[in-house]
């Protein structure tokens, strides 16, 4: 028995956290969940506007994957990966069922940062085999985000963490990515798509090819850009640089996989392939931690040929979250929802003026179902309000009471200086939301967007 006090009995159905180490929490505790609805305790009802954070693409509670798990779990739970478990191979075979052509073979992980840390395993293992063991360096976005473990986020580059972290982050190159804010009026989309994906090579050029193993994005933005759609152009010119270069492009598709911007992977908007893509979130819906990063034949071949990967966690390729990956896979194909994003995408964004009238919002941008909306203290600067008007937390509180759960970030507030842009407000829900349902969601969010300006005396 331990010799801390243990303190006093807690009630059934009294929880207070006070064990849950640097745990924040709003006043809601969750009951039950099903569809797009989360259901708390006090029997109140919230839309889960975010999808969690944006990874909840098949709803909640269907009992396909349920009885999937349930079945798995009677056969039995675990296994580890040295012995052959039939739901890891559904799993690959499912991946590459969605995957772009070419792409056959994928490593199992436990979410979206051990999947980034594995694409960064492979890059690196890839160049030491394929006889260039000079590479080494990942470029990847200023301001992006990339996952939480000391690696990801020596590629992520967000500056309230920097100063905390810095001494114990690999310093890796970063460049700018495609912003429309910053775009100059003289120049199209385009011309300055072509301009921001030369600093790359510049940067490349700079850093010396033969040190850069690979580049990683996500593409759909990050950072005060998150959910900046750029021309296709711009990722037809970072494939270029990456190929003429023997930089391996990973494209960081945690959020975007899945079916959530009206594709299978958000690249194929671009008729782009990168050489790696990394996946989570969506591809299990939360049912189960999940991730996966899926290669190009052409960089598995030196694995398949006998480069042994140096890598592994006891819980890669989990029986029950693979059983949990396929179930989901084969629900979102079964329910057409990749065609159904792109459909519900138009009633969607068909509100984007009615959004766009509020003094606070200065974006709303996005595809498929993901949209994000830029909240800003001022539109012609894009400034945020400061950290002491505690307006993010007011934000979420305020859409709680109007029976919305939204993601919260770490950007907007937290971000100081030249940084400090509007914040990105995710609405990005279940995949299997109905049209009905969207409309109330917006009709609750542009109530919170109204009461969130009162109570911050915007336009008064
Ligand atoms: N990559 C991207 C683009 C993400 O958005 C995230 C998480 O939000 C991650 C990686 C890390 O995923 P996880 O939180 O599952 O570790």
């Amino acid at each position: 028995m331990s010799a801390r006090d243990p303190g006093p009995v807690r009630l059934e159905g009294e929880t207070d956290w006070k064990n849950a180490f640097s745990y924040h929490a709003f006043d809601v505790e969750v009951a039950r969940a099903e569809g797009v609805f989360i259901h708390d305790t006090k029997g109140r009802a919230y839309i889960d506007a975010s999808g969690g954070p944006m990874a909840v693409n098949l709803g909640h509670g269907d009992a396909r994957v349920v009885d999937a798990i349930k079945r798995q779990l009677d056969a039995f739970a675990y296994v580890h990966p040295t012995l052959a478990n039939r739901p890891r191979a559904d799993l690959c075979d499912a991946i590459a069922s969605v995957t772009p052509e070419g792409f056959n073979a994928s490593y199992l992980v436990s979410g979206g940062s051990e999947a980034v840390e594995t694409a960064l395993k492979i890059a690196r293992q890839y160049h030491v085999a394929t006889g260039a063991p000079g590479k080494h360096k990942i470029i990847s976005f200023r301001e992006s985000y990339h996952g939480m473990t000391l690696a990801t986020m020596a590629l992520s580059g967000n500056p309230g963490t920097a100063t905390i972290f810095d001494p114990m982050l690999p310093k890796w190159p970063k460049t700018q990515q495609y912003s429309e804010f910053r775009r100059p009026s003289h120049l199209s989309p385009e011309e300055w798509a072509a301009d921001c994906a030369d600093e790359l090579e510049r940067l490349v050029h700079y850093e010396g090819p033969s040190t850069i193993a690979a580049f990683i994005a996500t593409p759909h933005g990050c950072g005060s850009e998150y959910g900046v759609v750029a021309p296709a152009a711009y990722w037809r010119r970072v494939r270029e640089i990456c190929t003429a270069y023997d930089i391996l492009f990973i494209a960081d598709e945690v959020v975007s996989g899945f079916g959530r911007t009206g594709a299978w992977f958000a690249m194929e908007h671009f008729g782009v392939t990168p050489d790696i893509i990394t996946m989570a979130k969506g591809i299990a819906s939360c049912y189960a931690p999940l991730g996966a990063v899926s290669v190009s034949d052409r960089v598995n071949k030196p694995f398949e040929e006998g480069t042994g990967f140096i890598h592994g966690f006891t819980y890669g390729g989990h029986p029950l979250a693979c059983a949990a990956g396929v179930a989901v896979i084969n629900a979102i194909k079964e329910d057409r929802l990749v065609e159904g994003a792109r459909r519900k995408s138009e009633r969607l964004f068909a509100q984007r003026e009615r959004l766009l009238a509020h003094e606070t919002v200065a974006d709303v941008r996005g595809w498929g179902l993901f949209m994000v909306l830029e909240l800003v203290e001022d539109k012609a600067s894009r400034a945020y309000f400061g950290p002491n008007r505690q307006a993010e937390t007011l934000f979420q509180s305020i859409a709680l009471s109007n029976g919305l759960a939204l993601y919260s970030t770490l950007y907007g507030s937290r971000r100081a200086g030249v940084a400090r842009r509007g914040l990105p407000m995710w609405i990005s829900p279940p995949l299997t939301i109905t049209e009905d349902e969207i409309d109330t969601l917006l009709d609750r969010l542009d109530r919170t967007i109204g009461e969130w300006e009162r109570a911050l005396g915007v336009g008064a």
